[in-house]
């Protein structure tokens, strides 16, 4: 039985709630109080066999309807969310910690990233290309490239799924997801809404499990045509060899490990809001996250005195309570994260200017930290650290900053704060990320790319290049007989 406020996950498949044939749970435990507060189906390998039959009926299903019809059950799913925006954010605080204000942006977002993706579904354009005999037609025709397996963390426990979910849905393809087993409550609800919004039984599926026995199973499944993860470089690595081993097309999203380049000509005001807000959103676990700060010397002191002003203002407590803007961390492997990247950091030489230890017993919290005087061999430095910790390191000249910030194999999101044209120009050309904000914080629309490149992954999730990845080019040519 749930926690009062809190609701039992159980699993969908055909249409239907169920739970899994083995009558198998996993406990939720909250991160604030560190007590289950609930529990999820456990699916096993006969519940999978299910949602990728249903699947394969619903891909036949959805696929036959036009785009039009498509966008409208979508944008049908986007209002119900918006209705039902704060019931869905607070159990996503309850189950992740993040604070209800940016739990009901997520929900807020998705509704937005749904309706975007209805309204590009309707703009997959095939062409006709001119031929060499004039009695000949050559034809380009766009189709969905079949069912969709997908696999999604615990951060964003909503948004990690909708833009998966909405680039299958708007292409004519069905979805299986395996939402995270930690946070699994949101994005039922997420699925609930796509459920009441009247997509047809078999197009939407979702699990929950042991993480590597599912996506063995799907992806080697001959029914599943295409394989979405967001998570850790090193699971990405093992599921994007799994889908090369079975041909299947792969969408890669994976860490990253931000630079933030603060140059001698910035606004530091600006630089201090914009990136420590970014910081210390959903308590740093964000792959986008401001990780490496990078700040020219001359500014080095005014910035690093403002960031631990800015962290030193929040308010650490349960993501329920009235002004609380620093939840707790998701899980308890954060903890011991932050603990190591810690100790690690002292024991390399760096100051912890603020924070730097656990706040209590109970619950994963962490007080909010600023690093100085890091060196590059520091832990900080070059593993993403997922958590509430700025590092902060000084420059000299802009391309000693630049070869810092792509010295590390990630290349997911880079910011960086200049009012000179030649360095936003130096930057643009030479950072290698596939995400790139100067002078405001991480805006990641729907409307943009959204993805990395080397390490960080491969494909996008947002932008028209989103929906690329979820179709197959077939090229016909017609004779006149
Ligand atoms: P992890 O690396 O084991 O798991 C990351 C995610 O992948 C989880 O959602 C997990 O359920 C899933 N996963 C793990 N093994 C899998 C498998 N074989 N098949 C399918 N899914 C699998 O560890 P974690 O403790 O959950 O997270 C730690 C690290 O993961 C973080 O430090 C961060 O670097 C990364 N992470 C990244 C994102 C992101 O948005 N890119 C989100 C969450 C975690």
């Amino acid at each position: 039985m749930a926690t009062a406020g809190y609701t039992d996950t159980r699993l969908f498949i055909d249409g239907e709630w169920c739970d899994a044939k083995s009558g198998e749970t996993i406990n939720v435990v909250s991160p604030a109080t560190g007590e289950v507060i609930g529990k999820v189906a456990r699916a096993g390998t006969a519940d999978l066999e299910r949602a990728v039959a249903a699947s394969k009926q619903g891909f036949a299903t959805w696929r036959k309807l036009t785009a039009i019809e498509r966008a409208n059950t979508m944008r049908k799913a986007a209002g119900i969310i918006r209705e039902r925006a704060d019931s869905i954010a607070r159990l996503m605080t309850q189950e992740q910690g993040k604070p209800l204000a940016e739990a009901r942006i997520e929900v807020n977002s998705a509704a937005d990233i749904i309706e975007w993706f209805a309204d590009e579904g309707r703009r997959v354009y095939g062409r006709i290309v001119p031929p060499r005999n004039v009695n000949a037609q050559q034809i380009v025709v766009k189709e969905p490239v079949g069912p969709v397996a997908a696999f999604t963390p615990w951060n964003f426990p909503v948004n990690q799924v909708v833009r998966k979910l909405c680039a299958s849905l708007a292409t004519g393809c069905s979805f299986i997801v395996k939402a995270p087993e930690e946070t699994p409550a949101s994005p039922a609800e997420l699925i609930r809404a796509f459920a009441d919004a009247g997509v047809p039984k078999g197009v939407v599926q979702l699990v929950y499990g042991d993480p590597p026995q599912i996506s063995q199973f799907l992806i080697a499944h001959p029914e599943i045509r295409k394989v979405t993860f967001t998570g850790s470089t090193a699971v990405g690595k093992q599921l994007a060899a799994l889908a090369g081993t079975h041909m299947k097309r792969a969408t890669m999203e994976l860490g990253g490990h931000a630079p933030v380049i603060v140059a001698e000509d910035a606004d530091v005001e600006l630089a201090v809001k914009a990136s420590g807000a970014a910081k210390f959103r959903n308590a740093g676990q964000v792959c986008i996250s401001p990780t490496r700060f990078l700040v020219h010397n001359s500014v080095k002191q005014d910035f690093i005195a403002a960031l631990v002003k800015h962290a030193e203002s929040l308010k650490v407590g349960d993501g329920l309570a009235d002004g609380t803007t620093l939840g707790p961390l998701a899980n308890a492997r954060r903890i011991t994260a932050m603990n190591s990247v810690i100790e690690n950091a002292r024991k390399t030489g760096a100051t912890i200017a603020t924070g730097g230890e656990r706040i209590g017993t109970a619950g994963n919290f962490f007080a909010p930290t600023v690093i100085t005087d890091v060196s590059l061999e520091a832990d900080v430095f070059n593993n993403e650290p997922f958590g509430p910790v700025a590092a902060v390191r000084g420059f000299d000249s802009i391309e000693e900053a630049i070869a810092e910030a792509n010295r590390l194999p990630y290349g997911l999101a880079g910011y960086a704060f200049t009012r000179s044209f030649k360095n936003v120009h130096l930057l643009t050309n030479q950072l290698e990320v596939g995400m790139l904000w100067i002078n405001q914080p991480a805006t990641p629309w729907p409307e943009m790319p959204f993805g990395g490149v080397k390490d960080s992954g491969y494909g996008s999730e947002g932008g028209p290049e989103a929906l690329e990845p979820y179709l197959v080019s077939k090229s016909v040519t017609v004779m006149a007989v």
